[in-house]
């Protein structure tokens, strides 16, 4: 990193935020030629040995052969990951099933479920510590960027990546606005030991006003994501441990027989929000500060991912001598994302609206629906390959 005459750091680009997205970002611009700074919080504390970490993440098999291309994935210890074989999402009644298989779609795995704590552990190993703790304030100028950060420490850059999350501070900073739509539901995300294995299945339930996602983790252990309204979730939260897993057994038919819960649950309010734009003068946006989506489909980490992927791409495919805060060179981004986010969000947003009605007339008819898809191989193939990507 250069110091200019006043003694701040100068870089090519300055990379905000300490998550998933933020890690490989910084890794596809390291590789697309670029000098990079990260400004990023210290890592929370891992759970003490075999404990998995609550937030765990499907990763779509794009997503982990990205990883391993920036060399990351062969650092995440093959025992804490899990492999999906099969998916099986039910509607409101049990005979109505949809079902995805790794062999019929001809790849080794649907998805990999990861802690992410340990695949941001993997991407930290090969970056440079971060220059700074947090981001305070941004000021966009026509030569660079000059960004405040904490113990009054300063940073110019010609690109700031904003990867800081649904509250991004780099987003507000650029003026771009955000559109939020709260869905009135929580998630309740916690992890439990099963009695019947899993077998690598991931499931899903449909129902009424609620969705129910048991992943598989590895041994008998499976990684839960139920969304529902916010009143519901706050009940649930509030269980004692046995009355809870009775509660999720229930709900899941008892698929995997008796459950214990491996900690207390964690509860997240649910919305849906978009940025106005995810580029202008010296600024991308990824990952969560550009858009949030319903976790019904466990997507919103595989959509920041294939943005860093993005960003690098057309950063690495930039001409010579070529400013990397550019706006029309980052408009390239912004187009190769575009489609794929709309198209993502329209369909989750669909599913959470579709199955949030009530009334019988409506369950038939997404049961129906259902069951059609489960028969269409055409779109069902297209379904599994968008999610794959
Ligand atoms: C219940 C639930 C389950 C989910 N399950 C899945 C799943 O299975 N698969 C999937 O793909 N997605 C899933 N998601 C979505 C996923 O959690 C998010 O899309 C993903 O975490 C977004 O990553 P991010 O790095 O953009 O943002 P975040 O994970 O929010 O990270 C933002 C980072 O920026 C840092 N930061 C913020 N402000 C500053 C600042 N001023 N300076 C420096 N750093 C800053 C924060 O400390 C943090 O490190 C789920 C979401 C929920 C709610």
């Amino acid at each position: 990193m250069d110091r200019n005459e006043e003694g701040a750091l100068e870089t090519e680009a300055a990379v905000v935020g300490g998550g998933l997205v933020a890690l490989a970002t910084a890794h596809a611009l390291a590789r697309a030629g670029l000098q990079v700074a990260r400004i990023a919080p210290a890592p929370a504390p891992r759970p003490p040995g075999e404990a998995l970490d609550a937030r765990v993440y499907a990763l779509s098999p794009g997503n982990v052969a990205f990883l391993r291309s920036l060399g990351a994935w062969r650092r995440v210890r093959t025992e804490r990951v899990a492999p999906v074989h099969a998916m099986r999402i039910y509607g409101d009644d049990a005979r109505t099933c949809l079902a995805f298989d790794a062999w019929e779609a001809g790849v080794e795995a649907l998805a990999w479920i990861a802690e992410e704590a340990e695949v941001a552990a993997a991407l930290r190993a090969d970056l440079a510590p971060p220059v700074a703790g947090a981001c305070l304030e941004v000021q966009f100028g026509a030569e660079a960027a000059q960004l405040r950060l904490d113990r009054g420490a300063s940073l110019r850059a010609r690109l700031v990546v904003g990867a800081d999350g649904a509250r991004s501070r780099v987003r507000e900073a650029a003026g771009i606005a955000f559109c939020e739509q709260p869905y009135g539901q929580a998630a309740l995300v916690a992890n439990f030991e099963c009695a019947r294995p899993h077998r690598n299945v991931a499931y899903q339930w449909f129902r009424g006003d609620s969705v129910l996602a048991l992943l598989p983790l590895p041994g008998d252990r499976v990684s839960m994501v139920w969304s529902l309204p916010e009143s519901e979730a706050a009940r649930l939260a509030a269980l004692a441990p046995q009355p809870l897993c009775g509660e999720v057994r229930r709900a899941s038919g008892a698929a995997l027989g008796a459950l214990v819960a491996l900690a207390p649950p964690q509860c997240y309010p649910l919305r849906r929000a978009r940025a106005a734009r995810t580029v202008g003068p010296r600024v991308a946006l990824a990952g969560d500060a550009a858009h949030v989506i319903h976790p019904l489909a466990g997507q919103g980490a595989n959509l920041g991912l294939q943005d860093a992927r993005a960003l690098g791409e057309v950063l690495g495919a930039r001409e010579p001598l070529r400013d990397p805060g550019d706006v029309r060179l980052l408009r390239r981004y912004e187009r190769a994302r575009a489609e794929d986010v709309l198209a993502m969000d329209a369909l989750v947003h669909g599913l959470a609206r579709l199955f949030a009605a009530q009334g019988a007339p409506i369950a038939a008819l997404r049961n129906a629906g259902l069951a059609l898809l489960d028969r269409l191989s055409v779109v069902k193939n297209l379904l599994a390959r968008r999610a794959m990507a």
